[in-house]
């Protein structure tokens, strides 16, 4: 196998300490190569300044000023204030989350440079959590001239300025063009895909110079997008058809239905299974029953009960002495889940167990001896340590929650865990309806169970679209929801612009329900707070110690509250519809409820958030609301750079990119006779050599 000059250990960048490079580990970036294909989620436009004079609320800017002065002080929490001004007028910067050094370093007179989005709170101009910078009035930095590319942070500790400067020197290092690199690139342009070399394209993407069509930069139209898209996209098609002609050389146990168990598994139910839950169930055992490996797709409307049906499949597997194990995205999900399968399983006589990033070292070697013995049957954790330290002796059916993620690196994940020639059966659960043109390329291998009909007694959440300048009426109407002894979602949304944003929103909403109300009980979960603490919330929330949760999009996935029977979400005009959508479907899980979703926008609203908003006050039914969403990101609209429809991929999105499909199949077919072509687009878009080769 050829070496690549960029498959270069990341070590030698400068920038890259032993602690930096135990931070990029966790954003799977080990090689130069590996950070090349970080691609940013989206881009600051940090090339202009704006007077504090021209600034309307609710947008972001950069702005420049003198600091007038800076206090701690206690408006509810602790926080920390600078004022300043450009002469043109004030502006505050307030910080929730701070050092010593980083109070220290705002000294009177100074100058500094701020970016983020501005709120006008009571009459006064705010920015929480602005990125800055300080610096002496004879020391002025330059304006950037290229757009300041944003990238995810995940779970890493690494800043975001750090990172681009590591990607940015890695640009640097990019050797000279090597053969196969070239004919790939030829492919491209022979095919008038993209004139643009691989080299080119990235370079572009990670530092955007403002002649380079701003616009089109931030709505992912950009030539130097495309190449990279149809590259994304081909090389998936690719990994599908090689893992798909793997798992099909492989064979998995033969799981037999036990009808009796079934049948005493649902009397024991606190509810009766739908006609619909009944069926997919079925189908799945039919599948378990034979030798060729199953890979199917549950897909279900949020709270139409697809965990009930993983757990009968799963149930089956365990009584015919089989393991199997429960996916999940969050540990919130996974203990959620724990708790089901133990109360639904109570009287099956089972081994069931719990493995989190939470579980104690201790608890971990029990767990394991478990597994390793076959005594335990099932487990039920999430992915990442699944992925890490788990072994298990008789896998005969993999369930994957609410992951969304089941593309190409995961089947090549799943096929590293397998014995020689063994393969488990395969079950993924998704609220996300992938449409069909979608499923017949990308998931050429996957079946479909659809479960279309809701628990009864579930009534349909009633939507209302509100103005955020009429806000002040909400507050009445949740303290009359929580005196009759229901509770509130309170949902900031995530902002494109900054990781810092969503966090900002929300604890600026919490200080306002606080401020706003003297009964309310308001908690607060984001991706900036400890653990422990986000847990201790969150069962706060769930014990109903907590009348108000308000949280970021980025925790709520799957979350079950049976209680909670309103739902507000703040800028749902940023939002796509499916995403509001599954928001909405974590209010009114309770029997016989009447739940609300109240969205809130901000400023007018557009002709399609309009229409967004629209759909969602007429039906709740997911399906409908996909196409809905389908037609109207196809008019043109571009939201940002959520992904979609179930893969997770670097900087495609399968149904903004849905248009380049047919090209990339034809790209994938001309491509994927050439193993050494091959290899290297998997290493660029998919993952280690060793993951992927190792399992041929
Ligand atoms: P989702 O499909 O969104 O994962 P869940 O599996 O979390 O939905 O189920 C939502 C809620 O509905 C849970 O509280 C679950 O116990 C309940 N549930 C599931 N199936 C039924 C049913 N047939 N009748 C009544 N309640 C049900
Ligand atoms: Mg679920």
């Amino acid at each position: 196998m050829t070496e690549y000059l960029l498959n270069k250990s990341i070590d030698g960048i400068k920038g890259v300490g032993p602690k930096v490079k135990n931070q990029l580990q966790k954003l799977g970036i080990e090689t130069i190569q590996d950070a090349l294909f970080y691609l940013p989620k989206s881009y600051e436009n940090r090339t202009k300044l704006t007077k504090i004079i021209d600034v309307e609320p609710g947008n972001a800017y950069q702005i420049e000023g003198e600091i007038l002065e800076s206090k701690i002080y206690y408006p509810g929490r602790r926080a920390f204030f600078a004022k300043i001004t450009d002469g043109t007028g004030f502006i505050q910067i307030r910080l929730f989350f701070f050092s010593t050094p980083q109070v220290k370093a705002f000294i009177k007179g100074l100058k500094i440079r701020i970016y983020g989005v501005v709120r006008d709170t009571g009459g006064k101009l705010e920015i929480f959590h602005p990125s800055y910078k300080i610096f002496d009035s004879n020391k002025r930095p330059p304006l950037d001239n290229t757009l300041t590319p944003i990238y995810s942070l995940g779970s890493s500790k690494i800043t975001q300025y750090r990172l681009r400067s590591i990607i940015k020197n890695c640009i640097r290092e990019m050797p000279s063009e090597n053969l196969y690199e070239k004919k790939i690139d030829e492919t491209f342009s022979k095919n008038n895909v993209s004139k643009l070399s691989i080299r080119k394209s990235l370079h572009t993407i990670h530092n955007p110079s403002i002649k380079d069509e701003i616009l089109k930069i931030k709505n992912f139209s950009h030539p130097a997008q495309k190449r990279l898209i149809v590259e994304e996209l081909l090389t998936n098609l690719i990994g599908v058809k090689i893992s798909t002609s793997r798992i099909d050389k492989m064979m998995s146990p033969s799981v037999e239905t036990l009808d009796e168990i079934l049948e005493g598994f649902k009397e024991n139910l606190p509810f009766k299974l739908t006609n619909s839950q009944n069926l997919v169930i079925d189908e799945i055992n039919q599948d378990l029953s034979q030798t060729k490996p199953m890979r199917r797709l549950v897909q279900g409307d949020v709270g139409s009960g697809k965990t009930i049906v993983a757990a009968a499949a799963m149930l089956s597997v365990a009584k015919n002495n089989f393991q199997t194990v429960l996916l999940c995205p969050t540990e919130v999900l996974a203990e959620q889940h724990f708790k089901n399968f133990s109360f639904w399983m109570k009287n099956e006589d089972l081994d069931i167990a719990l493995l989190t990033g939470k579980t104690k070292k201790n608890e971990w070697e029990k767990v394991n001896e478990g597994l390793i013995s076959g005594k335990t049957k099932i487990l039920i954790g999430t992915h990442s340590v699944f992925q890490e330290r788990v072994s298990l002796r008789d896998l005969a059916l993999v369930v994957v929650d609410e992951q969304q993620r089941f593309g190409v690196k995961q089947r090549f994940e799943i096929l590293q865990k397998t014995a020689k020639g063994i393969m488990p059966h395969q079950l993924f659960m998704t609220a996300t309806p992938i449409p069909r043109t979608l499923a017949m390329t990308m998931f050429a291998d996957l079946n479909v169970s659809k479960i279309s009909e809701m628990p009864p007694g579930r009534n349909p959440v009633s939507t209302s679209v509100m103005s955020n300048k009429k806000r002040d009426e909400l507050i009445k109407r949740i303290e009359i929801i929580c005196e009759n002894g229901n509770q509130a979602f309170w949902l900031c949304t995530m902002i494109e612009e900054s990781e810092n944003l969503d966090v900002q929103n929300a604890e600026s909403s919490k200080k306002w329900l606080e401020e706003n109300s003297e009964n309310l009980k308001v908690g607060i979960v984001h991706s900036k707070l400890p653990k422990n603490q986000k847990d201790k919330v969150i069962e706060e929330f769930r014990s109903g110690k907590i009348n108000v949760l308000v949280c970021t999009t980025v925790i709520e996935v799957g979350m079950d509250v049976p209680n909670a029977s309103l739902m507000v979400i703040e800028n749902a005009e940023r939002l796509g519809l499916s995403q509001l959508h599954q928001l909405r479907g974590r209010v009114g899980r309770g029997p016989n409820m009447k739940a609300h979703c109240i969205l809130l926008y901000e400023g007018n609203l557009g002709e399609t958030a309009e229409a967004r908003m629209t759909a969602m006050k007429k039906t709740n039914d997911g399906f409908e609301i996909s196409e809905i969403d389908m037609k109207l990101r196809g008019s043109g609209e571009i939201l940002g750079t959520k992904q979609s429809g179930g893969m997770e991929l670097k900087i495609a999105d399968l149904i903004r990119d849905a248009q380049f499909l047919d090209k990339s199949e034809q790209l994938a077919k001309e491509l994927e006779g050439n193993s050494e072509l091959v290899d290297l687009l998997m290493l660029r878009w998919i993952g280690k050599k060793e993951n992927l080769i190792a399992a041929q």
